[in-house]
């Protein structure tokens, strides 16, 4: 692909802007060699002032989302995308969210432009596991366990039963639970269907993919090896 589109589609400028960006010598080789709009050069060889491309299409990123942040661009306030830079909104294809965390929940959040990884991902036969650590405003009963175990558990407008789910007790106001389906608020509404409410909701992993260190609000782009974990 031609260098101007390669640099337009990542989202740092439309045709006309990054035909500027050469001009002004702004985009080189990683020797500081001027490269020019129609130049074929592989992605991992341009630089923009000094720094290396974004990752390329097929991207998926890991986002550790704090509170406060929401998951769709149309709503009001703070969404996930201000975490990530400008240009990043402007991408062709662009990013989407992989399935949404609520605005009070933090941890994991999974982006990508690639849409058929995004439906690998959150389709329902993909079984893939997340990982919610929830703190209570009641103590545990000991049911909970058992009751979302069961298969059985209705939740409020539903017309089918949730699958089963594993609930680790922590702490009398600690658990960790264990989902496969991302059905709307789900965790929130299963501890409230229970008589008890969710306090914090933090989502520690999904599938093998853990945040580890990454800190809170920032993001980092997976490596290969890193998406096959998560299936
Ligand atoms: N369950 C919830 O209730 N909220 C989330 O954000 C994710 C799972």
């Amino acid at each position: 692909m031609k260098l101007l589109k390669l640099v337009a589609n990542l989202g740092y400028g439309s045709r006309k802007e990054v035909t500027a960006m050469v001009r002004d010598g702004r985009i080189t080789d990683p020797q500081g060699e001027v490269l020019y709009t129609d130049d074929e050069v592989d992605h991992s060889l341009i630089r923009v002032d000094g720094e290396p491309l974004d990752p390329p299409t097929g991207v998926l990123l890991m986002l550790n989302k704090p509170v406060g942040y929401t998951c769709s661009m149309k709503d009001p306030g703070q969404v996930v995308y201000d975490l990530l830079p400008d240009r990043f909104r402007l991408r062709s294809p662009t990013l989407s969210t992989v399935g949404r965390l609520d605005r009070e929940t933090t941890g994991l959040l999974l982006m990508t432009d690639d849409g058929q990884l995004l439906h690998r991902i959150v389709h329902p036969k993909s079984g893939i596991s997340k990982i919610y650590e929830a703190t209570l405003a009641r103590d545990l009963t000991g049911n909970e366990v058992k009751v979302f175990a069961s298969g059985k558990l209705m939740l409020e407008s539903e017309r089918t039963p949730l699958a089963p789910a594993h609930l680790e007790v922590v702490g009398p106001r600690h658990a960790r639970l264990t989902l496969t389906e991302g059905r709307y608020h789900q965790a929130r509404r299963m501890f409230a269907a229970v008589g008890n409410h969710v306090e914090k909701l933090h989502r520690s992993r999904v599938g093998g993919l853990e945040l580890s260190d990454l800190p809170e609000g920032q993001w980092r782009a997976l490596q290969s090896h890193e998406i096959d974990l998560l299936f």
